[in-house]
């Protein structure tokens, strides 16, 4: 049997830090990564043949469990036809209809191959349509790898406690103006100070990359007013909360309408994929109807799109799935919060729908700065305990946990005692 120990040594080997992605090394919990080698329903199983119940959900995409039967039987059809064609498929206009008839604020969409290509295309459309070049970003929010998004980053950079990446030139991040989550005197002060230069401000409407952070009351509201009375475009990048939090994501549940739109994650169902979307007036400027240019070789690829429009039916479908999700997320977090308030331990827990994070501070976390007061040596104990007793969650104390439909009652209440017996020390 090849172990995980011996893997992360060949994998160092050739490539960097071991892992294609810096999320998924758990050098912050102190540990070596555990490799998977299959899923199904809540469980993830590791090359030594370890069963952990999932809360990473392959960090938000599997909202309906591992290896769903629906989305598979889709993919190993489609597998027949060919992987990959470089041209128009009658699949791309589904999917384009599926999310345009299904999502009131999405009129046009553009299929790409991540989150993070998601956004970039959306900041240049919306700097295209306003001839304008700044924009307003928020500490502690992440919006992918790009350039000019790498400043006061969540996730990944967050972890690793630097301030943003080597390699970011210094002109591509003086245009990104950075504010407080729930701070909609700092937006205003941003816009007043850059009178007539910012683009769009993008926000995660519910923050969940700096651990999960709500958006006050009034928050999200503030921000369309300021935008609308400052020319600005609103963009809500939902790759996580879109399909999620409802079906038509965070600006669906707070019943705000962004101006774009920006998907990744789920939208794929398991396969890399991530889009853009919103009004018809802004989205017809991205070429060929368009003088904004973007493309890609994959963009729309059979096989990805049909995984996605598999997923997104069978949400959209079937709205119990939602329901089942905040019973769920009552049931663990709710739970979460009467066992951190039994034990006294300096905790504090956030969530909404089937995200959440438990921060390792009495403080209330509502930004980033609140969220920095976490006690990341005590969320790596945390995390150890939970991995040794059959747990797989995110190696960091800023991620959510995802909760999937495949996860039962019976799933849910082994959770809650492992943590019962964990904070009881
Ligand atoms: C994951 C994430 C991204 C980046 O998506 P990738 O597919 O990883 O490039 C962007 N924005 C948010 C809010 C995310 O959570």
């Amino acid at each position: 049997m090849t172990t995980s120990a011996e893997l992360m040594a060949r994998a160092v080997k050739v490539i960097p830090g071991g892992v294609n992605s810096p999320v998924r090394a758990f050098q912050s919990v102190g540990l070596n990564p555990r490799f998977i080698d299959r899923a199904d329903g809540p469980y993830v199983w590791d090359v030594e043949g370890n069963r952990y119940i999932d809360y990473i959900g392959s960090w938000g995409p599997m909202i309906l469990g591992h290896n769903d039967q629906a989305v598979r039987e889709a993919v190993q059809k489609a597998c027949e036809r060919g992987m990959s064609f470089g041209a128009a498929t009658e699949l791309e206009v589904r999917i384009a209809e599926f999310i345009c008839e299904t999502v009131p604020h999405v009129e046009m969409i553009r299929m790409v191959n991540s989150g993070t290509e998601a956004v970039m295309s959306a900041l240049r459309l919306a700097r295209g349509f306003t001839g304008r070049d700044k924009i307003i970003k928020f500490a502690g929010n992440y919006h992918g790898h790009s350039d000019c998004m790498l400043v006061e980053a969540g996730s990944g950079v967050l972890t690793a406690g630097v301030p943003g990446s080597a390699g970011v030139p210094e002109g591509c991040a003086q245009d990104t103006l950075t504010a407080g989550y729930n701070d909609l005197e700092s937006v205003k002060a941003l816009f007043e100070g850059n009178p007539g230069q910012v683009a769009a401000v993008i926000v995660e409407p519910v923050a969940a990359n700096m651990g999960v952070v709500l958006p006050a009351p009034g928050f999200l509201e503030g921000l369309r007013a300021l935008c609308d009375e400052h020319g600005a475009l609103l963009v809500f990048d939902e790759v996580i909360c879109g399909f999620r939090l409802a079906y038509g994501g965070a600006a669906q549940r707070f019943g705000i309408t962004p101006d774009l739109v920006t998907y990744g994650k789920i939208i794929g169902g398991g396969m890399p994929v991530g889009a853009f979307g919103g009004r018809v007036d802004i989205m017809s400027l991205m070429a060929p109807a368009g003088p904004v240019y973007q493309a890609g070789t994959l963009s729309g690829n059979p096989i990805a799109m049909t995984a996605g429009l598999a997923q997104l039916r069978e949400l959209h479908d079937h709205p119990e799935h939602y329901e089942r999700l905040e019973q769920a997320g009552e049931r663990l977090y709710g739970g979460i919060e009467r066992l951190i308030r039994q034990s006294g331990a300096p905790c504090t827990i956030n969530h909404i729908g089937s995200i959440g994070s438990t921060f390792f501070t009495s403080k209330q976390v509502t930004d980033y700065a609140s969220a920095k007061t976490s006690d990341t040596d005590a969320f790596a104990r945390y995390f150890r305990y939970m991995l040794e007793h059959g747990f797989s969650l995110a190696p960091s104390q800023f991620e959510a946990m995802f909760i999937s439909c495949a996860h039962d009652d019976a799933v849910l209440d082994e959770t809650l005692a492992a943590i019962d017996a964990f904070l009881q020390g």
